[in-house]
């Protein structure tokens, strides 16, 4: 059975509810707070923020990159708020967040790329809420080390970096990215400290399911701790088409075999997102 957009019934979602949801939707509402949750309109969010999770995107609405399945706007990036750090330190206090995760968008312009407001966004949510959990979704950084340390030296719980797809395809989701560099980076933070390493990749999109396989290898021998797959949907005509929705069967194939591998924890099914779930990943 399909839904009215064509979409199979298991991605039919219900309307978030809860009393911490409406509660925390005001909060957002009221002071104008900034979170992909609701900016994303994801599915997710009426159990993420009744358990206290949240995610939050730093550096602005603009990324220098343009992938083919990400709905945020590529262009020049507006200049850098130093303010920021302070101002979602704030709003993780008052949502009263007990688990934050953090992305951004790619900041190539940058010398720094980011890593210095990533770096203190930390710090600033660290002072302002000391018992609050953290995990930073960052992007490759092309890969430099030195950006890389920055993020290690404040130590969030979780250090994720999404491969987003099989190596064959990444050239045509990720034009910008490389899926060697991303496995890298994911190897390069586990081997400096890193407490858990955490990645990603969407389904739909035309890879095979031996090339599924096949990454999770790789993620897995890059000591790669927590593992999300969900389904690829498209944000608009614009972006990569749909190439095929995945069966709730064979996501949990998937979650048997991450199992097997040795992940720490697998999220694989139609509406599991990179942060979803996020708080158990610090286990
Ligand atoms: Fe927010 Fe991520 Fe949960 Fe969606 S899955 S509601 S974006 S924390
Ligand atoms: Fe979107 Fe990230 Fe790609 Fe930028 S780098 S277009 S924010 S997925």
């Amino acid at each position: 059975k399909k839904t009215r957009e064509g979409k199979p019934k298991w991605l039919r979602v219900k309307l978030p509810t809860g009393k911490k949801y409406t509660q925390l939707r005001g909060l957002v509402d009221q002071y104008n707070l900034h979170t992909i949750c609701t900016s994303g309109s994801c599915p997710n969010m009426g159990e993420c923020w009744g358990e206290g999770t949240a995610t939050f995107m730093i550096l602005g609405n603009v990324c220098t990159r343009s992938c083919g399945f990400c709905g945020v706007k590529t262009g020049r990036p507006e200049a850098v708020d130093w303010e920021e750090p302070e101002k979602v330190a704030r709003s993780i206090k008052i949502m009263q967040i007990k688990h934050a995760v953090l992305t951004s968008v790619d900041r190539d312009d940058l010398k720094d790329m980011g890593s210095i407001i990533w770096s203190e966004t930390v710090q600033a949510i660290r002072r302002m809420n000391p018992e609050t959990t953290l995990e930073t979704l960052i992007p490759d950084f092309q890969g430099i080390t030195t950006h890389l340390d920055r993020i290690l030296e404040v130590a969030p719980e979780v250090i994720s970096h999404n491969m987003e797809t099989v190596r064959r395809l990444t050239r045509q989701v990720r034009i910008q990215a490389k899926y060697d560099r991303s496995l890298e980076v994911l190897r390069y933070l586990k081997d400096n400290g890193a407490h858990r390493t955490k990645s990603g990749i969407m389904l739909g999109l035309g890879e095979e399911a031996s090339e599924v396989k096949q990454s999770l290898v790789d993620l897995r021998e890059a000591g790669v701790d927590v593992v999300t797959l969900g389904q690829y949907l498209q944000p608009s005509k614009k972006h990569l088409p749909v190439q095929r929705f995945v069966s709730p069967e064979e996501f949990k194939e998937y979650e048997l075999l991450g199992k097997e591998l040795g992940f720490r924890h697998v999220e694989s099914g139609p509406l599991v997102r990179s942060s979803y779930k996020a708080h158990k990943h610090i286990q």
